[in-house]
C-alpha cells in the first residue's frame, strides 16, 4: 500500500489481495512501530540496536536507511491522518513511546493502546483510496509470475469467485505478501500467511535469503481449542514476568535483561523450563498491574482474553512460542529491486538485509513504509520488459495435508534444529508424491507453496552449521566466523 502510494504518479496500479484488505499482519501488530522520535533517542542508537539484534548478519547501508528514514516516515502516516497515542490534552500533547525488548531507549510508537498495525493500515488504505490511479482487487489470490527471457512480465491471478485464473501484464511487480508463518503448526500469523510471495520468486528463479532465520515470538496464548493469540512483547515491557509450573520467574537464570532478553533467548528458555518442569506451556503475569492498568493500555488483549474466559487482571496467561516473523525471503537491494528484472519485494516477504539473522522488535511494520516507498520510487522507471512468454507452470500439488507440513516443519525446523531432524525432514518431503491438479483451487496453491517453503527452510537451516540469530542448531551451539554470510538458494536449471 505504501508502495502503491509511492508509484502512483507513474501510472495506474492495481494493488491485489487474496482475501479482504484487511487480512494481514500489518492489521494484528500490536506492540508498535520503532523511531527515533523521542527527546533522549538518537537515530545511531536505534542502528546500534538494530545492528546487535541482527548478529553480524544486518546489511549496514540497509539498516542506515531504515532508522534515518523512520522519523519521516512517522511524519508521512500522522499527516495522512494516523493517530499515534500522545499524552496531555490538546496542542501541548507529546507522543507516548513504549520500551521493547533490546531496544535501549523508549522508542515504539502505537496506536489505541494496542492496535498499531490496524491503525496503520487503515491510514495507507485511506490515503491509497483517494487516488484515482490506484485501483484494488480483493479476494483474488496471486499464483504464479508471468515471465519471458528477460524477466517479469506480469502474474496470473486466481478469481476465487469464478475459480478462473487470468493473466494480468504489468511493467513491473511488487511483491508484497508478508510471512510465512502458517507454514508451521504453532503460528501467530493470520491464515494468509502462507509465503507465496517467496515461492512465487523462487519458481521464476529469484535469489531467496536467510530462510533459516525464522523469529519465534515466545508468547503466544495456549489455550486449548483457542488460536494461538499474541500477547504482545510489550506487556513485558509493561512489567509482565514469566513464570514456570511452580510460580518461579525463570529468566533471571538465563539472561541479564531477564524478561526483555532477545526474543530467540526467551522462546529457548521457555522451551527449556517446559522441558524442566514436565509443563505444555509456561505463564505470563500481568496482574501486579491490576485490570485497570491493563484494560487501558491493552485493550485489545484484555478483551479478547476475556472473551476466552481468561481475566489478565487477576490470573497469569498460559503461553508457548510461536513462528511469528521471517528475517529471510527474497533477496532485494536497498530499492525493492529482486535478481529477477521487473519483480521487486517488500516488507516481510523480502530478505532486505535490515534483520539480520534477528530482527529488533517493532522494526518490521517500518520496514514496510520505508522499503515499500523506496520500491514504490524505483518501480516509477521500469519500462517492462520484453521476451518470449513463457507458459503457465504445469500444476501439481504435494500428495501430503497442509497439517502434515506443518507438524514436519514445527518437529524439525523449529526452534531447536540439527542435521538428524533437518536431514530426515528434507528426506520426507523429497518422498511425497504430486498429484496432478487439473484447476488449481487457493488450498492446493497454498499448500504448494508451504511444501516449497518447508524445504527450502530446511536446506538453509542444515546448511548454517552454526547457532546465530533466531537460529539454534544443538549440534553447533555456538556462532562460527566462517558463516558469517547471508544463505543463499535459487532455482536450478
Ligand atoms: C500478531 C502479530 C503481531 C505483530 N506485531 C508487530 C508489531 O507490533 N510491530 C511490528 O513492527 N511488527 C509486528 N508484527 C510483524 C508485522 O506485522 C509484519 O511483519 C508486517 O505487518 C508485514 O507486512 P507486509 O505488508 O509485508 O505483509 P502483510 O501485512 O501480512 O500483508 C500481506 C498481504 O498480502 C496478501 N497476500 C499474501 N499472499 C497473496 C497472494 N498469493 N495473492 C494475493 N495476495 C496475497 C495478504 O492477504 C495480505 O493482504 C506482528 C505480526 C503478527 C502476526
Amino acid at each position: 500500500m505504501r508502495a502503491a502510494i509511492e508509484l502512483a504518479d507513474a501510472g495506474s496500479v492495481l494493488v491485489i489481495a487474496k482475501d479482504s484488505l484487511r487480512e494481514s499482519s500489518s492489521e494484528y501488530a500490536q506492540g508498535g512501530i520503532a523511531a527515533a522520535l523521542n527527546d533522549d533517542d538518537r537515530i545511531e542508537l536505534h542502528e546500534q540496536d538494530t545492528i546487535y539484534a541482527g548478529d553480524g548478519l544486518c546489511n549496514v547501508s540497509a539498516v542506515h536507511a531504515l532508522v534515518e528514514e523512520a522519523p519521516a516516515a512517522i511524519q508521512d502516516l500522522i499527516g495522512w491522518g494516523a493517530e499515534f497515542d500522545r499524552e496531555g490534552e490538546g496542542k501541548g500533547s507529546k507522543l507516548v513511546f513504549a520500551r521493547e525488548g533490546a531496544h535501549s531507549r523508549n522508542r515504539v510508537l502505537h496506536a489505541h493502546g494496542d492496535s498499531t498495525g490496524h491503525e496503520i493500515a487503515r491510514t495507507l488504505y485511506q490515503k491509497a483510496a483517494s487516488i484515482p490511479a490506484i485501483r484494488f482487487e480483493t479476494y483474488s489470490a496471486v499464483v504464479d509470475l508471468l515471465h519471458g527471457d528477460d524477466g517479469v512480465t506480469g502474474a496470473v491471478a486466481l478469481e476465487e469467485s469464478s475459480g478462473e485464473l487470468r493473466d494480468i501484464r504489468t511493467r513491473a511487480v511488487l511483491l508484497a505478501t508478508g510471512g510465512l508463518g502458517c507454514v508451521y503448526r504453532e503460528t501467530t500469523n493470520p491464515a494468509v500467511a502462507t509465503g507465496d510471495g517467496v515461492a512465487m520468486a523462487w519458481r521464476v528463479g529469484a535469489e531467496v535469503s536467510n530462510l533459516e532465520f525464522v523469529q519465534f515470538h515466545p508468547t503466544a496464548l495456549h489455550l486449548e481449542g483457542a488460536p494461538r493469540f499474541l500477547l504482545s512483547e510489550a506487556m513485558r515491557g509493561e512489567g509482565a514476568v514469566l513464570r514456570n509450573k511452580n510460580g518461579e520467574a525463570f529468566m533471571e537464570r538465563y539472561h541479564e535483561m531477564r524478561d526483555l532478553a532477545p526474543r530467540d533467548v526467551v522462546s529457548r528458555a521457555i522451551v527449556a523450563e517446559m522441558k524442566r518442569t514436565g509443563s505444555p506451556h509456561v505463564w505470563l503475569d500481568l496482574t501486579a498491574r491490576g485490570e485497570k492498568f491493563i484494560h487501558e493500555r491493552f485493550p485489545r488483549i484484555y478483551e479478547t482474553c476475556l472473551g476466552l474466559g481468561l481475566d489478565l487482571g487477576r490470573e497469569a496467561a498460559p503461553v508457548h512460542p510461536a513462528a511469528h516473523y521471517a528475517m529471510g525471503g527474497v533477496r532485494t537491494d536497498l530499492e525493492g529491486r529482486t535478481s529477477v528484472e521487473g519483480l521487486y519485494a517488500a516488507g516481510e516477504v523480502a530478505c532486505s538485509g535490515v534483520h539480520g539473522a534477528n530482527r529488533l522488535a517493532s522494526n518490521s511494520l517500518l520496514e514496510g513504509l520505508v522499503f515499500g516507498a523506496r520500491a514504490g520510487r524505483a518501480m516509477r522507471g521500469q519500462r517492462g520488459v520484453s521476451g518470449t512468454q513463457a507458459g503457465r507452470s504445469k500444476w501439481a500439488a504435494p500428495d501430503v495435508t497442509a497439517s502434515e507440513l506443518r507438524e514436519l516443519t514445527w518437529t524439525h525446523c523449529g526452534i531447536l534444529r540439527d542435521r538428524a531432524g533437518l536431514q530426515s525432514a528434507i528426506d520426507a518431503m523429497a518422498g511425497m508424491g504430486a498429484i496432478e491438479v487439473e484447476s488449481p483451487t487457493l488450498r492446493a496453491i497454498e499448500l504448494r507453496n508451504i511444501y516449497e517453503l518447508a524445504q527450502l527452510i530446511a536446506k538453509s537451516a542444515l546448511w548454517r552449521e552454526e547457532s546465530r540469530g533466531a537460529h539454534y542448531r544443538t549440534d553447533f551451539p555456538e556462532k562460527r566466523a566462517e558463516f558469517e554470510r547471508d544463505s543463499s538458494f535459487r532455482m536450478q536449471g
